[in-house]
């Protein structure tokens, strides 16, 4: 069933999981004229203290779903919830349909033209790239989805003739049943948040959701890298554009000696163009995405050009956070899992030219149950000292025992006070924590930020 904002008028919605995007649902309602009830299990006191000014209209409970979801005429789900949470089979037994909180905002929204970007990693820093690249264009464009704007708060406020660039992840996806992006891309998929979908069928399943209603007007970019990527993109109606090697198959984007190259179908050219001055293969791999978002929407190359030049990178990752006598520190604390880790690693190793490893890297944090081993090859190559932090530091410990010298830090204070005992000039401190930060932080940002702060004060 489609959300019709019209089907439900002024009846009462429940909204279930009141976190940031489950309250821009909630406001969003109460606007349009519902009654509206949020539910969430953290108890009610802590719940408080989280809940932005809420209109009048908005009750809420917290400490648990109790049978109140019931008396309303449909339920929101917000995205961080798993689907299999007992509030869900609940409603579902008492006939009542249950929408995402991405299609309730999009059915408020006058916007035609979507571009969406998925993938484990790298869906942050392609979607605000790619916004940039839409706005250099000119086109008047909202960026949203994790990059801490809900899709509640900015999709009603496009305009027909507007564009939104959204990053899905596969939270908003899988519950998703009519979305239709105009351009989408699939950056990577690889072992995360497994723990949430279950399995990794089902989170692949979820990341086809992205593409799923799209028809051959329609455009979606591919990874012509990864070979789960490749093997989904077949299930795909859409245009498919691909980015990857040259040689390994045909692709549309690919980069060589410090260009990247594009060709659509259709084109009589080549198109070369200077890529971000950003870190990192993984980096070229989110600027051909983005510019083959753009370019398949009739972007002209110029504008890819510009925002090419000006991009600077997002906050906390990889991101350059001061120099300390000598010692290089840099923030990469959005690597909260050991692919992550792996990709800032590998960008280092790129850059060293196999010069002796200089970094003394900080890791741990909330474990997510993976094993942290497949760093050891890199960690060899680029890695002088480990500094462990957080409730993981055990695991961690356990894992890459024997590899490098390991400092168990506990803190992030200690692990950069320790750094700036043992580091020497030309080394680099890099917070690259492979871990969730939920143990000892607000959040990854909070974690990076407070890392910025003690690199700063010393
Ligand atoms: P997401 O929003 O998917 O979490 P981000 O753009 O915020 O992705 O990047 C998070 C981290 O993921 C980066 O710090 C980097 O380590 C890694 N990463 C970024 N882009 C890619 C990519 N294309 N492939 C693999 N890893 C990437």
């Amino acid at each position: 069933m489609r959300f019709e904002p019209k089907a439900f008028k002024k009846k009462k919605a429940c909204v279930i999981g009141l976190g940031k995007s489950g309250q821009a649902a909630a406001k969003l309602l109460a606007k349009k004229g519902f009654k509206v009830f949020g539910s969430d299990s953290r108890p009610s006191k802590e719940l408080k203290k989280t809940l932005g000014r809420l209109p009048a209209s908005v009750t809420w409970e917290g400490g648990g779903h109790s049978d109140r979801v019931l008396k309303c005429a449909f339920a929101v789900k917000s995205p961080g919830l798993p689907p299999h949470l007992p509030v869900f089979s609940k409603l579902k037994a008492a006939g009542l349909p249950v929408f995402s909180e991405l299609e309730v905002a999009l059915a408020f929204s006058k916007c035609r033209e979507i571009v969406s970007i998925t993938g484990t990693n790298g869906k942050t820093t392609t979607t605000v790239l790619a916004a940039e690249i839409f706005r250099k264009a000119r086109r008047r464009t909202f960026a949203c989805g994790n990059i801490g704007v809900p899709i509640s708060e900015l999709a009603p406020k496009a305009g027909a003739r507007d564009l939104i660039v959204m990053e899905a992840s596969s939270y908003q996806l899988e519950d998703s049943r009519h979305f239709h992006p105009q351009a989408a891309a699939v950056l990577n998929i690889t072992a995360d948040h497994i723990d949430h979908h279950g399995s990794m069928a089902r989170y692949i399943e979820a990341k086809a959701k992205i593409f799923r209603e799209q028809t051959p007007s329609d455009s979606c970019v591919f990874n012509a890298n990864d070979a789960i990527v490749m093997k989904l993109s077949r299930r795909c109606a859409a245009k498919r554009l691909y980015f990857g090697m040259r040689g390994h198959g045909p692709v549309n984007a690919w980069s060589d000696k410090g260009r990247l190259f594009f060709k659509l179908p259709g084109a009589k050219k080549e198109l070369a163009l200077v890529p971000p001055a950003l870190p990192g293969r993984h980096n070229l791999e989110n600027a051909m995405a983005a510019a083959l978002l753009a370019l398949s929407r009739g972007v002209k190359p110029a504008a890819v050009q510009a925002a090419f030049k000006a991009f600077k990178g997002v906050e906390h990752r990889i991101e350059e956070a001061g120099v300390h006598r000598g010692l290089r520190c840099v923030n990469d604390s959005k690597a909260t899992n050991v692919d992550s880790t792996m990709v800032a690693l590998r960008s280092f190793a790129d850059d060293s030219n196999g010069a002796a490893p200089r970094l003394l890297l900080v890791l741990g944090g909330l474990h997510k149950g993976l094993p942290y081993t497949p760093l050891k090859p890199l960690i060899e190559k680029t890695v002088k000292g480990i500094l462990t932090i957080g409730s993981a530091a055990r695991k961690v410990e356990e894992d890459l025992s024997g590899v490098v010298p390991i400092f168990p830090c506990g803190d992030l204070q200690t692990a950069v006070d320790t750094a700036f005992k043992i580091g020497s000039k030309g080394d680099v401190l890099l917070l690259s924590p492979a871990c969730a930060s939920f143990d000892q932080f607000k959040d990854y940002e909070d974690r990076g930020r407070q890392f910025k702060d003690l690199v700063g004060r010393q």
